[in-house]
């Protein structure tokens, strides 16, 4: 039987221009083929897995899966409004961080109104774009040889890309998949410079992680910036990323303008209790940060030592440049259960990613390097 029947040719406009989200390696597959010795260095997932807190509170909740999850979840809301001092109104639940960003782009963008992010940035932002039907517009990043965030943001160019019709900018700070960063006052002088008709969407999924001079959050500008809005996640440094939370924190009447489109169950109630839990967990925190720092700083300096190039890093991952074709080296740590995240889709041909794991994994890493 000849199966002629194709639904791509009568997908609507938005979607026919747009290719699936690449996810990586298959990992179910890996994980049955490598067991144990398996190294998942491909998606910046926290090696130190979730604080105990957050496991037995999602525990206790294995029981009520038969109900609906508080479609507005209310009790995590208290929570993240008394550890930000925001307003609950001024907070939206998400399927992870994820689908906030898709949400904007619906709620905001259109054929008329472009999207603007950099070229080295999260891959969602053009996906979320294009979704709307949206123009997105890839602003050249920093160069190469940039002394502090090279391949990172170029504020001052986004800022004369956005004009009059620019209804969302998406900035990573950090970045992904560069890591680099800018400063709370490189982003208030860029709120300064575009229209408050442009939404400002600073993605703080590696917040957690940062220590440098001059960098904390953009939520201390919220108050002055109605325009501006954070997007945070449980999925990385909270190491929840398998349950699917993800909060913005915006101005009362973006949340209003979200909530006409968003998924009544979003969050699941198993997500829902464990991210509430994990936000009281200090000890925990602080000791990912610290692990983190250490063996960031460890790899890098074991990366360098055989002749890598690796990019400043204020995540729990490195972009680094290996100097050749780095998908022949991919390939051949993929063959012997190292993965790592190749950056062939952006273009970067001699750089891979890799997140900072358990010194075990990263140990295995640097024993398949040439
Ligand atoms: C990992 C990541 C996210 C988080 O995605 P979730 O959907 O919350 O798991 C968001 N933005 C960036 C830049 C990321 O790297």
């Amino acid at each position: 039987m000849t199966d002629t029947f194709d639904a791509a040719a009568f997908a609507n406009r938005a979607t026919s221009a747009l290719r699936a989200y690449d996810p990586g390696h298959d990992l179910p597959t890996l994980r049955a083929r490598f067991g144990d010795v398996l190294c998942e260095l491909g998606s910046n997932e926290n090696p130190l897995g979730p604080s105990m807190l957050a496991v037995r509170a999602a525990a206790r909740v294995l029981d009520d899966v038969f109900r609906y999850p508080d479609p507005l979840g209310a009790s995590l809301k208290r929570r993240l409004s008394d550890e930000w001092g925001v307003p609950v109104a001024a907070i939206t639940l998400g399927n992870g961080s994820h689908e906030l960003l898709m949400l904007l782009a619906q709620c905001f963008a259109d054929a008329e109104h472009p999207v603007v992010f950099s070229r080295y940035s999260f891959a969602v932002y053009p996906i979320a774009a294009a979704a709307a039907g949206a123009p997105g517009i890839a602003v050249p990043a920093l160069p190469l040889d940039h002394p502090d965030a090279p391949l990172g943001h170029d504020l001052d160019a986004m800022a004369k890309a956005v004009t009059a019709q620019t209804r969302l900018v998406y900035l990573a700070n950090p970045n992904n998949p560069t890591g680099t960063w800018f400063t709370d006052a490189a982003l208030e002088r860029f709120l300064d410079a575009v229209p408050s008709t442009t939404l400002v969407v600073v993605d703080e999924a590696y917040n957690e992680y940062v220590d440098a001079p001059g960098l904390s959050t953009a939520l201390h500008l919220l108050s002055r910036h109605p325009n501006l809005i954070v997007t945070r996640t449980f999925s990385k440094a909270h190491a929840l990323a398998g349950l699917r939370v993800g909060y913005m924190l915006s101005h009362p009447s973006v949340a209003r303008v979200c909530e006409r489109l968003r998924e009544s169950f979003n969050v699941n109630g198993v997500g829902l209790a464990a991210a509430e839990a994990a936000l009281g967990d200090h000890e925990h925190r602080a000791r990912v940060r610290e692990t983190n720092r250490r063996d960031r700083e460890w790899l890098a300096d074991e990366l360098v030592a055989r002749g890598m190039r690796v990019f400043p890093s204020q995540t729990n991952f490195l972009l680094v440049d290996v100097g050749r074709d780095a998908a022949e080296l991919e390939s051949r740590l993929y063959d012997s259960g190292v993965i790592v995240r190749p950056m062939v889709g952006y273009g970067l041909l001699s750089t891979i990613r890799i997140s900072v794991g358990s010194r075990a994994e990263l140990q295995r890493l640097l024993e398949r390097l040439p």
